[in-house]
């Protein structure tokens, strides 16, 4: 069945999705979102990843031990650098009260209802003209090589969208992968990617009791994770098998809630359904420890209980799309700067051990930014065709940066705007000029950094 056509299809609903169909339906394209699920948000809602990290430039002084906060602590009053679509929906939220703004107090995250979010995105999606199909997962293209016909499956069988210019926002890079796209997975020494992590939402907190415990023990508590004493007495004590030596877990936007970001999975791929299985398994039982361990052992959570975990575990990193650049580790920890700049971004390198204990942490220059090209949206071997969010081309340690949320909304804003220039003039996205996309991203809000304000003198000359 051919269910419909359109000048953009996005694939995928979540921060990517969301960016892409908002800015190729604001840039005047007929836009059609298809995600799998029945609610958009990707892993914001399905996987309950909060909260959205700092979009902001990174202050000089990292977090000490003792620093008794709820939120990440190491981005500071700099220059924020997503603006655009990212900030719209983040005003939105907080207009219906599903969001706290960044601020200090928030560490420059921004805290959010995941239940609040979904009703927001339907609200943002019906008010911009995207037409969307929920309950359809992509399977694969119609013909090798291009992606204007996708294939869904659906309670009403197999349905084809067909559209002039598609982006891929599965966050897997389903879709490109299906038409032949190259890609990369997982490091370079063993190809093993970041872990699994099943988050869930503890509520009956008590943070004046938490916050007094922080306060008598600084040497066990850094920002938002540590607990190390605790933990290695739980483990002593047969009460606790963690993958990790710490416990982490956020404030919320409910003063009496955290999200729990404490149980890992490793050795598991996100696009092999017999490993998701065994994940699935896995996470729920540690959840179950790491909520036992808090009601029993930490101040602060004797009466706490699980109120939601994900609908799914939560998958940090598949596919990576190979495009015209590859972004690096290196292009992030030297803020490195582009002529394409399409996005920016100030998230460290940030890897959860892909084979046990331990996170790596590194970050952008204090009060820099680095730039996210054209050219890493641009799959190759399939021209009809734009990839955003975390599949999109660059190493695994850059993937561990741009893989958060306020960048994967910034690339995806992006894409959707080059897919409704090439869908307009009847280009392929690589035949579009960057000039014409950067400009169009600078009337719809986005912060181009340097690069935007010369291409502002360019327009105003
Ligand atoms: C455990 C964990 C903790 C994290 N912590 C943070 C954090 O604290 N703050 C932060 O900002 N970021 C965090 N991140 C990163 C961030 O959540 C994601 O990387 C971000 O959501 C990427 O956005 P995306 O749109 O590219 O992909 P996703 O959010 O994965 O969205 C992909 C969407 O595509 C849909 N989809 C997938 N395949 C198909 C298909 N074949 N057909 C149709 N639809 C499909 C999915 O259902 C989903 O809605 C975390 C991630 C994880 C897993």
């Amino acid at each position: 069945m051919h269910a419909a056509e359109a000048d953009v299809l996005v694939i995928g609903g979540g921060p990517a999705g969301l960016g892409a169909a908002l800015a190729a339906a604001d840039a005047g394209a007929d836009v059609v979102l298809v995600e799998r699920y029945g609610f958009l948000g990707g892993n914001a809602t399905a996987a309950l990843v909060m909260p959205w990290m700092s979009f902001h430039t990174r202050r000089p002084q990292p977090p000490r031990l003792g620093d008794v906060g709820l939120f990440p602590a190491d981005h500071g009053e700099g220059e924020p650098v997503v603006a655009g679509k990212h900030v719209e929906v983040i005003d939105r939220l907080i207009e219906a009260g599903g969001a706290v703004p960044p601020s200090a107090a928030t560490g420059y995250t921004v805290p959010f209802d995941p239940e609040v979010f979904k009703e927001v995105v339907f609200d943002l999606l019906d008010g911009s003209g995207v037409r969307y199909l929920l309950h359809a997962f992509a399977s694969g293209v119609r013909t090798p090589g291009r992606a204007g016909e996708v294939v869904f499956e659906t309670k009403s069988g197999p349905v084809v969208v067909s559209a002039r210019t598609t982006v891929d926002c599965t966050g897997d890079g389903d879709v490109a992968a299906a038409a032949g796209a190259p890609y990369e997975v997982g490091r370079e020494r063993d190809g093993l990617v970041q872990p699994m992590t099943l988050m869930f939402r503890v509520v009956g907190f008590d943070p004046t009791a938490f916050s007094d415990y922080v306060s008598e023990h600084p040497d066990q508590w850094r920002s938002v994770h540590g607990l190390w004493d605790l933990v290695e007495e739980a483990t002593e004590a047969g009460d606790l098998d963690l993958a990790r030596e710490d416990v982490l877990f956020f404030g919320t936007a409910h003063p009496g809630e955290v999200a729990v970001n404490s149980t890992r999975v490793s050795q598991v791929f996100g696009t092999d359904v017999f490993d998701l299985t065994r994940a699935e398994a896995v996470s729920h039982r540690q959840m179950t420890q790491v909520a036992a361990f808090l009601r029993d052992y930490v101040p602060g959570f004797a009466d706490s209980y699980v109120a939601q975990s994900g609908v799914q575990v939560g998958v940090r990193e598949t596919r990576r799309i190979l495009g015209d650049h590859v972004l690096t580790g290196e292009d992030i920890l030297t803020a490195r700067k582009f002529d394409d700049v399409i996005a920016r971004g100030t998230y460290p390198v940030d890897i959860h051990n892909p084979n046990g204990k331990g996170t790596v942490l590194r970050p952008v220059p204090a009060g820099d930014a680095y730039d996210v090209p054209l050219g890493c949206l641009l799959p190759r071997d399939v021209e009809d065709l734009l990839t955003a969010g975390r599949c999109i081309s660059g190493t695994h340690e850059a993937h561990s940066s741009y893989r958060v949320t306020p960048t994967a909304m910034a690339t995806g804003q992006a894409a959707g705007v080059c897919a409704a220039l090439a869908a307009a003039s009847g280009r392929t996205p690589r035949q579009v000029a960057v000039a014409a996309v950067q400009a169009e991203l600078i009337r719809q809000g986005v912060d181009l950094g340097a690069r935007g304000l010369s291409a502002e003198a360019e327009r105003s000359c």
